[in-house]
């Protein structure tokens, strides 16, 4: 049954508590969590490339990162030299992040604490002073990288999207500004720092190149996409990708009756053929958004944070989001 747009808004009001929201993705989160770490029982995590993880060396660096990306990376660029763990668990959303006292005590043991920074986890900041952190432990992705065009953030007033990360080149500058911090941190591990991440930077180049490759063959028509929160400017301006729309101003916020409705009418007017949610959100606005408009609903890209293998990695949620959105849009 085709769903009407008032029994949409009316579901979206349904729907737009936000202590409702963070509840269902707190609920999400731990069973998620949970099969995560039944998962780990049976088997030994695996490796892109099919080798299971070594374990960190006794001496390794123990590093915090707000989300489960940011931690790939430094896992993947820093290998047996570090160790390291995740604030905001695999499915989780950083923007409504709300930390606790683990976090505290988690951030109180760490050698450097990694953020991204612009906004999507400055929570992380005020937990640095209460763990007793300095603040040369801190590394922030985002801010400053040489060579990235920065685009505008929703809602303008001179805010910066903060999701450089789903452009993989962008992702190579994170891991350089990584191993530094990392070599800064542990000198004696120099060398091996720099070999680690500098196998890590090659595969990355080459992811790079295979996603660049797959979207250029979608007929230049069909390289455009709706998104649940905006998320993809970084790799739509990569890719040669055109975002049409994102569904919430915000993640923690609903779009008002006109913007459903302007959205709508720009989803048919621009033919685009498919939205895509968003693994950490709940799919279920979009269908209806999608079922209204009449396309496709593409569930689910990751970006924020990693889920279950094969999104495990930013290496395979990154190829996971270009096969889903080749399939989709071809
Ligand atoms: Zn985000």
């Amino acid at each position: 049954m085709r769903a009407t747009l008032p029994g949409l808004i009316g579901r979206r009001i349904a729907l737009s508590s936000r202590g409702a929201r963070r509840r269902l993705i707190r609920v999400a989160g731990a069973a998620l969590a949970v099969i995560l770490v039944a998962g780990c029982g049976t088997r030994a995590p695996v490796a892109p490339g099919g080798s299971a993880a070594p374990s960190p060396a006794q001496d390794a660096v123990v590093v915090v990162a707000t989300t489960t990306v940011f931690a790939d990376l430094v896992r993947q660029a820093g290998g047996t030299a570090v160790r390291v763990t995740s604030l905001v668990r695999a499915g989780g959303d950083p923007h409504t992040y709300e930390p606790t006292p683990s976090d505290v005590r988690s951030l109180a043991g760490a050698d450097l604490v990694v953020m991204n920074g612009l906004g999507v986890d400055d929570w992380l900041k005020p937990l640095l002073a209460e763990a007793k952190r300095p603040v040369s432990a801190l590394v922030e992705l985002g801010p400053d990288q040489p060579g990235v065009t920065y685009l505008a953030g929703v809602g303008g007033t001179g805010s910066v999207n903060p999701h450089l990360w789903l452009n993989v080149a962008y992702a190579e500058l994170y891991v350089k500004r990584i191993v530094a911090a990392l070599q800064a941190a542990a000198p004696a591990k120099q060398a091996v720092l720099q070999a680690s991440g500098e196998a890590y930077l090659a595969r990355l180049a080459a992811l790079d190149t295979a996603i660049r490759a797959r979207i250029a063959t979608l007929p230049a028509a069909n390289r455009k996409l709706v998104s649940y929160h905006d998320a993809f400017p970084y790799f739509a301006a990569a890719y040669g990708l055109t975002i049409v729309g994102t569904v919430v101003p915000a993640p923690g916020q609903d779009p008002s009756a006109g913007q459903v409705i302007t959205l709508i009418r720009e989803i048919r007017a621009s033919g685009v053929k498919a939205i895509f949610s968003e693994a950490q959100f709940n799919p279920k606005v979009e269908q209806q958004l999608a079922a209204e408009a009449g396309v496709t609903m593409v569930s689910n890209l990751y970006n924020d944070a990693l889920g279950l293998p094969p999104v495990d990695t930013y290496e395979g949620m990154m190829r996971w989001n270009a096969d889903r959105v080749f399939e989709a849009l071809r």
